[in-house]
């Protein structure tokens, strides 16, 4: 599935926050938008606009959809199912991202990176329950197991990883740190996102 593949930095620069797309580098002093806090481009730089609602509304959907890695039909056809579904639609739309299989790899810290969690699922280092998932959207249910396949080339590496980060506890993912097994216990909710996204300015602007 296509994706974007240009600079990363310039997307938080132009967003002027961390969206951390980087790994390391993003906790690092390297990171660009402490380095260079300005919008990229010549003209950006020390002109300050004043922002319409529209452009607020704008902004934080770019700033959702880069921080999931997704290009803008893949994110509206999260959103259309968002609206479809039961509840409060940019809660909705929240937990889909959250439980597609890149993003549980993620959270449950066995990546650095959203990049580098798709690029396992789709060379095959995954499986759902036992068998091998190649989808990175895929989504991911109650009581699903995801783990990193046995034999696979991957796995010292993410056990490194693990034992050197120590993740964070994610109150709907249980990590089984030996098996490097993820149990989701139950789905999302949206108090569980800590991620300081205002969903309902997507859904303004998209109801416009
Ligand atoms: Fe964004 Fe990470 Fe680059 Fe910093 S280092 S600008 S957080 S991608």
């Amino acid at each position: 599935m296509a994706r974007y593949t240009g600079p990363r930095c310039k997307l938080c620069r132009r967003e002027g926050v961390k969206l951390f797309l980087k790994g390391q580098r993003c906790l690092s002093n390297k990171c660009a938008v402490e380095r260079r806090p300005t919008p990229p481009g010549m003209r950006a730089r020390g002109r300050r606009r004043r922002q319409t609602p529209y452009g607020m509304q704008l902004r934080e959907k770019q700033r959702i959809r880069r921080s999931y890695g997704l290009l803008e039909g893949q994110f509206y056809n999260f959103y259309k199912r968002a609206e479809r579904a039961k509840g409060i639609t940019g809660h909705n739309l929240l937990i889909l991202l959250d439980t597609r299989l890149d993003s549980v790899l993620l959270r449950a810290g066995f990546v650095a990176t959203r990049a580098q969690a798709r690029q396992y699922v789709l060379h095959g280092h995954v499986a759902v329950n036992g068998r091998k998932v190649n989808i990175p959207s895929f989504r991911v249910k109650a009581q699903d197991k995801v783990a990193i396949r046995e034999n696979s080339s991957v796995a010292p590496q993410v056990k490194f990883r693990l034992e050197r980060i120590q993740p964070q506890p994610v109150e709907w993912l249980e990590i089984d740190l030996k098996r490097l097994e993820i149990c989701v216990n139950r789905l999302p909710k949206r108090e569980d996102i800590t991620l300081p996204f205002n969903e309902q300015l997507v859904v303004e602007l998209y109801s416009r």
